[in-house]
């Protein structure tokens, strides 16, 4: 049998089931709403967007996810055009017009001679055929216990603690230094995974007044169940008393600050290497309801971090992702299961925009598959081969939380200056190199008809 069957149709799913059927095979696409409903969905349309009406910004040249806008609109993505067609006014970001947008999307497909839109729950792994599983962070219960049952419990989180991530090239090394805890580690791989940040007391008092006194947000209804047990956020272990975070995430032993050797600190932060290119480093143990921008002024409180920009902020979410780095191969097939792929949140990717573009990816690699193509592979340099790459192996699978696309993910340019004062012409060099790529490589991939 040729169809291909895809479970939910959220951002991910509607963008996948849109380009197979434009490849010519036919699509049926199970989604469960309006018969079961999540706590965050309001309508049974398609691709509603649960949250904010923006796909963040639209700068193709010095933003990574403006640059997968550019890509998917290359590759005639559904979701993107019809984003445009209801394009809201505001600024440089893409603000959509979400039911018109979201009932366009829903009619569209309905329309489309190959697809077919089945109403209903699957709750079990399918045994045949052609899958993907875009069910999003709010899988339903049913089927995430079924996921579970064939991953192990350890590789599918309901949960994102997600600790902040720093730039590495944003750090002042004049006051942070790289240094493993008792100096463990037997290769320079090893070695250089943590950087510190010292605190002295006045600077730590000051930080836990910050924390207590931040604005943060609250849980939805039917959110909290379960997250209590392992990551606490910090706000919240600083209210369990003053001092302990200083016995807990940023307890100071085993450092030595090489800038004041004899000085020892009276806290420290940690950060650990996040990828395999060292570019991007999260803080350990800071998961944190706080709001953005109260996060964003907290931690540059913190010395070395004055200047730090950040590739994503922390947060604690409902959210079910599996552990792709362990359990996909690069075109999104489960290692166990072959015939079913993942697409959208639940890969662990983060956001509308990175959801539809990974069910564009996953949409074409199993239409492909079904007709007999084998595709070269999506090209690294590329907004979305970055992010594929990313959470199918170049992620650390112990750590591996949800992320939004950004710069940190992508190869340096060669010959570039660093730091703040090379940004633009780094990114003008990023997108330029992923556009040539992008466009090379869907020339090399049957390219979809434009309905
Ligand atoms: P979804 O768009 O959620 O689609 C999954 C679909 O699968 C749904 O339609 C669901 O009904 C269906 N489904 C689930 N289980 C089953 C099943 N067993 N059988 C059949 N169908 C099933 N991202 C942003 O960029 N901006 C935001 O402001 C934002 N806010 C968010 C707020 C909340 C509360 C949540 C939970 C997430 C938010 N996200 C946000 C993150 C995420 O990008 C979006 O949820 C995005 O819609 C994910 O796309 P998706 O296709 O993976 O999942």
């Amino acid at each position: 049998d040729k169809t291909l069957h895809i479970i939910g149709g959220g951002m991910a799913g509607s963008e996948a089931a849109w380009q197979a059927a434009n490849m010519g095979v036919p699509v049926v696409i199970h989604e469960m709403r309006p018969k079961v409903e999540t706590f965050a969905h309001r309508t049974g349309d398609l691709a509603e967007m649960v949250c904010s009406n923006s796909f963040r910004s639209d700068d193709d040249e010095q933003n990574a996810v403006g640059l997968l806008h550019w890509e998917m609109r290359a590759a005639n993505g559904l979701i993107m055009h019809t984003a445009d067609k209801h394009r809201l006014p505001a600024g440089g970001a893409l603000a959509v017009d979400r039911d018109p947008f979201a009932q366009d999307v829903t009619a569209t497909l309905r329309n489309h001679p190959l697809v077919t839109i089945d109403y209903g729950e699957i709750s079990e792994l399918p045994t045949d055929g052609h899958w993907i599983i875009a069910t999003g962070p709010l899988t339903s219960e049913g089927l995430g216990q079924a996921i579970a049952k064939e991953t192990g419990k350890e590789a599918l989180a309901f949960f994102d603690a997600i600790a902040p991530i720093v730039y590495a090239d944003s750090i002042d090394m004049s006051k942070a230094w790289m240094q493993s805890r008792y100096d463990k580690g037997d290769t320079e791989e090893e070695r250089t995974a943590y950087l510190n940040c010292p605190m002295d007391r006045d600077q730590y008092e000051a930080f836990i007044d910050a924390l207590l006194a931040a604005d943060k947000t609250e849980f939805h209804d039917g959110e909290t169940a379960g997250y209590f047990d392992g990551c606490l956020p910090i706000e919240v272990m600083a209210e369990r008393g003053r001092e302990t975070l200083r016995h807990g995430p940023m307890k100071p032993v085993g450092l030595t600050n090489p800038h004041q050797p004899d000085v020892k600190p009276w806290a420290v932060v940690q950060l650990r290497r996040d990828n395999a290119l060292g570019t991007l480093f999260n803080i350990v143990g800071f998961q944190t309801k706080m709001k953005y921008g109260a996060q964003t002024a907290v931690f540059k409180m913190i010395p070395g971090l004055e200047d730090a920009s950040f590739a994503r902020l922390g947060g604690i979410h409902r959210n079910t992702f599996i552990n792709s780095p362990t359990l996909l191969d690069n075109q999104m097939r489960l290692h166990s299961k072959p015939h079913i792929r993942f697409a959208g949140q639940i890969t662990g990717v983060e956001g509308y925009v990175e959801s539809a573009a990974m069910g564009l990816l996953a949409g074409r690699m199993a239409a492909a598959e079904i007709l007999g193509q084998t595709p070269p592979p999506v090209p690294q340099d590329s907004a979305m081969g970055a992010l594929i790459h990313h959470i199918t192996g170049g992620a650390e699978a112990k750590t591996f939380q949800p992320m939004n696309v950004n710069f940190g993910l992508f190869r340096p340019v060669d010959g570039l200056k660093g730091g703040r004062r090379g940004r633009k012409d780094r990114y003008k060099a990023y997108t330029d190199r992923a556009k040539a790529a992008w466009t090379d490589w869907l020339d090399h991939v049957k390219a979809p008809e434009t309905a």
